[in-house]
């Protein structure tokens, strides 16, 4: 009976008949399976929305932003004046305000490399204040932040700065940075130096100095609110600049021989990046307001300078690395010490100085002049601007 009723189904002919049965059921079928297929695909779209408001809604701490806006932006760095408002608008709604506690008057800042820029802190999370900021950058080859929350432009690209509170790190914000101007390539030559064989060969291409690097043409006159002697041009206690003074940068020629600067100290395996370059009238008096708040207006004297006698105005002066004593002594002090004049600058406030200079010593603070003035001033063991050209440093009153 068994191989029978095994026969019995496996005849081929037993399918026929169900066949023309179902035509009715067939239809059915045909309408359940295209019920179910468009039900997966308005599911698949459900998802798919999800997937995709969810993506933007996390932009704040994505370090590669896909949107098309600053993509745009980054590849087209020449035109940064008017792209820079477009920038910020559609940004905004990605990087930024979110329920931390923490707000600011914007969450994206456009610089052009050595500029700086600030997002003022309007409200702070329960319980903090402006002592407990921590500010930190995604990415220190494309823009640094210091303590206070100053960034400044490195190379070009795109990072993040975020803004978090010591008392309760949870709470951060994120700023979005984009940087216009050259891409960095002393850090990038520093990882793909192992395998560019024309690198190896050029380590004693320590650049002659007096034929390289160029003083700054001087673009005013004296007697126009600007002191120059020779070509330099002279910012200290004494001699100020006119507010209105704004190159929005770091001179180029500075800017090219900085790179070149990185790129020496990179071939001996240091990282030397500018923390601080351009500053703005207004800002310094931002920073010069806030210390003399903190510190009083006499020790404020010594370490920052008044508004219109900042050499950082100038375009000419760069902060390296760590803006604080905590530089003294580190490898990078010593390398700038040592090399900064190849490449045309000066330590501007150099030790046992400050009753010259006006200034306490800052290993960080280098000053482009030219590599004609520098080598003369290295030759004259590393002396001052204001002894070299008998000035003084000194404010009115
Ligand atoms: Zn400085």
């Amino acid at each position: 009976m068994g191989s029978n009723y095994n026969n019995y189904n496996n005849d081929p002919n037993r399918q026929r008949p169900r066949k023309r049965v179902s035509k009715k059921t067939l239809r059915r079928r045909q309408l359940g399976a295209l019920c179910v297929i468009a039900f997966l695909v308005l599911l698949l779209i459900i998802l798919m929305a999800k997937a995709c408001s969810k993506d933007s809604s996390d932009k704040g701490g994505d370090t590669k932003p896909t949107d098309v806006t600053t993509t745009t932006t980054a590849t087209t760095t020449a035109q940064f004046a008017t792209e820079a408002t477009t920038t910020t608008t559609t940004t905004t709604k990605t990087a930024g305000a979110n329920d931390s506690g923490f707000k600011l008057d914007k969450y994206s800042v456009f610089l052009e490399v050595g500029g700086q820029g600030i997002c003022y802190v309007q409200q702070y999370p329960e319980g903090s204040s402006e002592p407990d900021e921590v500010w930190t950058s995604s990415d220190p080859k494309i823009a640094t932040v210091d303590m206070y929350g100053h960034i400044t432009g490195v190379s070009g690209g795109e990072c993040y700065v975020t803004l978090s509170s010591k008392k309760d790190p949870s709470k951060e914000v994120t700023i979005k940075v984009t940087v216009a101007g050259p891409v960095n390539t002393a850090n990038n030559n520093n990882t793909a130096n192992s395998d560019d064989p024309a690198k190896k060969d050029d380590k004693n291409e320590t650049p002659e100095p007096q034929q390289l690097a160029e003083a700054p043409a001087p673009s005013k006159i004296n007697g126009d609110g600007y002191h120059y002697e020779g070509d330099v041009l002279i910012v200290n206690k004494t001699y100020t600049i006119p507010a209105s003074y704004y190159p929005g940068g770091l001179d180029p020629t500075c800017y090219t021989w900085f790179t070149k600067l990185q790129q020496g100290a990179a071939k001996d395996g240091l990282n030397i990046y500018c923390s601080s370059g351009f500053r703005s009238y207004a800002e310094q008096e931002a920073i010069y307001n806030s210390n003399v708040a903190k510190d009083g207006k006499e020790k404020t004297d010594t370490y920052s300078a008044r508004p219109g006698n900042s050499e950082h105005q100038t375009g000419l002066a760069i902060d390296v690395n760590i803006i604080s004593d905590a530089f003294i002594g580190t490898p990078e002090a010593k390398w700038i010490e040592d090399h900064c004049w190849e490449y045309g600058f000066i330590l501007r406030y150099p030790k046992g100085k400050q009753d010259i200079t006006g200034y306490k010593y800052e290993p960080w603070h280098i000053r482009y002049v030219g590599s004609d003035m520098s080598k003369k001033i290295h030759d004259r063991g590393g002396i001052t601007l204001e002894e070299y050209f008998g000035l003084t440093s000194k404010y009115p009153d």
